[in-house]
């Protein structure tokens, strides 16, 4: 969509190229996601674990449908518990190819439990597969994963997430928590950044 049909912050008026999919588009869409995790786990203790930075507004946004939905549906509700864990692997617009866990609780409580790890964005694939790994380890009862994103990506390894928002075209997002160097988080609407945003806040 044209950015003249949106309110851009003045801040990031010259950096955007277009918005690619408006805040009340991805509300709606996390509300259907909610209701098929909802269904899917039952009455069953679920962990539900969020990637930092990026996953912050779709995690907290996608909790509390989870939550709306276990008050208002009587017969059953899905009790949750929260956890964090943050991982590197960009700078500027490409992935420097090594992803660190650079904090997030003690993995120790998804041991034997449900876990849903929610992320941003799966772009090659490399990350959601080193932190399906590293959760292994700690042998939780089963693992599945909602990403609001997923690129077709030609350099993906293949990694499809159990829940998906949106698959999107081969190009830099930012926005709803997504960054660009730490940019662009506090942007409502997911946008692709245009060059002069990428000259602007490059390192
Ligand atoms: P992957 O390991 O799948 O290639 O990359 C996953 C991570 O790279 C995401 O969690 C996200 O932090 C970052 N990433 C990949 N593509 C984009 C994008 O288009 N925009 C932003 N802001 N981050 C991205
Ligand atoms: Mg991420
Ligand atoms: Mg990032």
């Amino acid at each position: 969509y044209s950015l003249d049909s949106f309110c851009i912050p003045k801040h990031y008026e010259d950096d955007l190229e277009s918005v690619l999919i408006p805040y009340g588009v991805i509300h709606d869409r996390i509300e259907r996601i909610a209701k098929d995790i909802f269904t899917d786990f039952g009455k069953e203790p679920l962990v539900a674990i969020c990637v930092l930075k990026g996953g912050y507004k779709f995690y907290t946004d996608l909790i509390d449908k989870i939550n709306s939905l276990n008050r208002n549906q009587g017969e059953r509700s899905v009790p949750l518990s929260v956890d964090f864990i943050r991982l590197r692997s960009y700078q500027n617009d490409k992935s420097v190819g090594t992803i660190e866990v650079i904090g997030g609780d003690n993995m120790e409580s998804v041991k034997g439990k449900n876990v849903l790890v929610v992320e941003d964005i799966i772009d090659t694939g490399r990350t959601m597969m080193k932190l399906l790994g590293l959760l292994e380890e700690f042998q939780p009862k089963c693992v599945k994963v909602a990403s609001l994103l997923l690129k077709r990506q030609p350099a993906s390894n293949g990694y499809i997430p159990e829940y998906c928002g949106f698959e999107i075209p081969d190009k830099f997002v930012v926005g709803y928590a997504l960054d660009f160097n730490e940019r662009f988080r506090d942007l409502h609407h997911i946008c692709v950044v245009n060059n002069n945003g990428i000259n602007k806040y490059k390192v």
